[in-house]
């Protein structure tokens, strides 16, 4: 079945076998039935009228909403050697008459139009005249009145194609479709059930991860750390967010664009194609940004602050990872994000029942962000899309969360704001504690407090990150205002009594996927891709995708033949591109002759590269976070534990028998007045010793000097 279609998918687009869905569609559109495919974004929807528009005779006629999808779409068709073209409003008329032309004498096998078109009669006339293939609906959820992107004129043109009578088959497209949805568009469109193809929302690739109560900026740099090169996108809440992140990144050398609705036209323009172009790999934006954007090689999307639905989260989020590769979903909760998103919808124009509706569709974000089950499961759930099993990607499902107590600390925090007579915010509390100098701590004559720097130790920020997880457990509560001032609550006192510990999750920062390839190769072929991209000026992924570039690094094809088994290079691809990127491959071949190929089994996908399992013990890897030159503090909040902790790895690090540089913890002065008090107390234990000396020397210090000289 479908013979002549399977090999329009090896020879244009170099894949083997369809996607989950495709089949299923295409067959049905070439019956000529009227036919809606829902799929996930990535889930490969393009195929889906693009191989019966291939197969039949004729132009089809492609309808999408986005402006900006057009010419990525034309771009790729066109790098696969077939005849496409748009027509939109960013086109001067001399370009629209030309192409126009072209359509009236076939020219072209694909032509995408935006819905006004439609409202020109001469567009009309010139379709009533040609052979059409089919007429697709991308984005098919525009159509409907229920969609959350509904456009009016979307819906208009319905009428409009009653009118042309030669037009054989629909094909409508979505992601995004409820049941309402689904049944508007098929209403609209004449489709019959069983021509409603529907894969679920799925995305098997991507995991999803919440993180609380942790100083955000900082998350995102140590991220960045540990995924340098790859492409991603930061969502903020406001304009204000992503203009304050793209200042403190940019200070800390990091290369990012901006993107908001407050930048000029041409701002926008310019991060915009930068980013597309892999010439910045890191976009901040509001939600403004990604509507068309189709970068297939986004690894991860992190959302700076909680954002307003269920509906707009996935949707971001789901901006990663279209080439199907392992991609991360980051969302940096904050409990003050709830405050930001009530007061948007407050401040809105919606009629009460609609806020009343967007309250609830709140109310289920929160959720997501609190839930211990299955984070994939719970956003599957919400579209009433069956999931029986948890995914085992998501930060909840991976057992590998450490919990570390932090009672103590807790405690000394809780009784802080007691003692401030629960009359301050997050900052003083931080600054009380830390025993800052600040002017306001002795306006207030805070400073005479018995738990004026009893935290010293730690700096402001991961003073005040702890306060905000105490917050985002309900263990401190925070009275409403402009200036939200901590008050404690039953479940403080409790900690306070003793009567609960408290123990902070330990979330890592995912890892970037171990490469079952070797990277230099992949890193070489990239760049060639970009040459390459620049010269066409295209965006490097409609060339080949990354993910067809790890194939080629992990099985490294040497002749055309061997270059064809690879997925995502037909025939056309290898045409235009084959020979330079093997050119590539051989020249890193022959200075690598030791590294051989990986096995390719025919047919059989590529095993997707696993996460790397981090089963050191937990002190090694401390240890080894220390060698390799993070400071204590740094591989504290790398692995979101707390110095002390780090200390007590390290130590028990020496004690297996690896070094340690003890000049960070004492100078030899220090080391050896310490052993001189401790030789003259008749009980030398630690807490003696710490007694015994002045304050100047803290427990750190004195345990350091002890373990280095085999006293504990
Ligand atoms: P969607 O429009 O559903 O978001 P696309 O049509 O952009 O997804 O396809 C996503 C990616 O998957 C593209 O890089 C596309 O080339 C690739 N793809 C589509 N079909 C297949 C297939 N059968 N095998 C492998 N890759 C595919």
């Amino acid at each position: 079945m479908l013979q002549k279609e399977e090999t329009i998918l090896k020879t244009y687009f170099g894949y083997d076998s369809f996607r989950p869905g495709q089949q299923e569609t295409i067959a049905h559109i070439l019956q000529l039935n009227n036919t809606l495919a829902v799929m996930p974004t990535g889930g490969g929807k393009s195929l889906c009228y693009q191989i019966p528009g291939l197969s039949r005779s004729g132009t089809a006629i492609i309808i999408s909403p986005l402006i900006s999808l057009m010419k990525d779409q034309v771009d790729a068709l066109q790098s696969l050697g077939i005849p496409a073209t748009y027509i939109n409003s960013s086109l001067t008329s001399a370009t629209q008459q030309k192409r126009l032309n072209g359509i009236r004498t076939n020219q072209y096998k694909f032509v995408y139009v935006a819905p006004e078109r439609f409202e020109s009669s001469y567009f009309v006339q010139i379709l009533k005249e040609i052979d059409i293939a089919l007429v697709a609906f991308d984005e098919a959820h525009c159509i409907s009145q229920w969609g959350h992107d509904f456009r009016p004129s979307y819906r208009s043109i319905v009428d409009k194609l009653a009118t042309i009578p030669n037009i054989p088959v629909f094909a409508a497209l979505t992601a995004t479709a409820t049941k309402e949805v689904i049944q508007d568009i098929q209403r609209l469109l004449h489709i019959q059930p069983e021509s409603v193809i529907n894969t679920g929302f799925e995305r098997e690739n991507l995991s999803f991860h919440i993180i609380k109560g942790r100083d955000r900026t900082t998350y995102i740099r140590s991220f960045i750390d540990e995924h340098p090169e790859e492409s991603g996108i930061i969502y903020t809440a406001t304009r204000k967010q992503t203009d304050a992140l793209y200042e403190s990144l940019s200070k800390h050398g990091i290369k990012v664009g901006k993107y908001h609705a407050g930048l000029s036209e041409e701002e926008r323009k310019q991060a915009q194609t930068a980013f597309l172009h892999d010439e910045i790999t890191i976009m901040i934006a509001t939600n403004a940004f990604g509507m068309g954007i189709d970068k297939s090689n986004v690894r991860y999307v992190i959302h700076y602050a909680m954002p307003m639905n269920i509906e707009s989260y996935y949707q971001e989020a789901g901006r990663a990872g279209r080439d199907g590769e392992p991609s991360d979903c980051i969302l940096l909760f904050s409990p003050q994000d709830i405050r930001l998103q009530k007061f948007l919808i407050e401040q809105s124009l919606m009629d009460d029942q609609a806020k009343q509706n967007e309250y609830r569709k709140l109310q289920a974000m929160i959720n997501y962000c609190h839930t211990h089950s299955c984070l994939n499961t719970f956003i599957l759930d919400y579209f009433h899309d069956a999931s029986t099993e948890t995914c085992g990607r998501c930060s909840n499902c991976q057992k590998r969360q450490e919990k570390t107590d932090i009672t103590e600390e807790a405690q000394m925090i809780l009784s802080c704001v007691k003692r401030m007579g629960e009359r301050f915010g997050v900052s003083m509390t931080a600054k009380v504690l830390k025993g800052s100098k600040d002017k306001k701590i002795q306006n207030f004559n805070l400073q005479s407090l018995s738990t004026y720097g009893i935290m010293s130790r730690y700096t402001e920020k991961e003073l005040a990150e702890r306060i905000q997880f105490l917050i985002a457990e309900s263990i401190l509560a925070t009275e409403e205002g402009r200036y939200p001032t901590l008050k404690l609550n039953r479940h403080s006192v409790d900690v306070l009594k003793g009567k609960r510990s408290v123990e902070m999750f330990t979330a890592p920062i995912p890892m970037a996927s171990e490469a079952d390839y070797p990277e230099d190769l992949f890193i070489a072929l990239r760049s060639l891709r970009k040459t390459l991209a620049a010269e066409q000026n295209v965006p490097p992924y409609i060339l080949f995708s990354d993910a067809t570039l790890k194939e080629l690094s992990r099985y490294f094809p040497t002749t055309k033949e061997e270059m064809l088994q690879i997925k995502g290079v037909g025939e056309k691809k290898f045409d235009q591109y084959g020979e330079v990127f093997l050119a590539v491959i051989q020249e890193w071949q022959a200075d690598h002759p030791d590294v051989k190929p990986k096995i390719r089994i025919m047919d059989t996908p590529a095993p997707k590269p696993k996460k790397k399992e981090d089963d050191r013990p937990s002190h090694t890897v401390s240890y080894q976070l220390f060698q390799n030159g993070k400071s204590i503090k740094d591989i504290a909040f790398i692995r979101d534990i707390t110095t002390q902790t780090v200390e007590n790895h390290l130590f028990k690090a020496y004690k297996e028998g690896r070094p340690i540089a003890w000049n960070i913890f004492f100078t030899e002065e220090v080391e050896e007045l310490i052993l001189t008090e401790r030789e003259k107390l008749t009980e030398p234990t630690l807490k003696e010793l710490k007694k015994a000396l002045s304050d100047d020397y803290d427990y750190t210090t004195i345990k350091a000097v002890l373990v280095k000289n085999k006293y504990m």
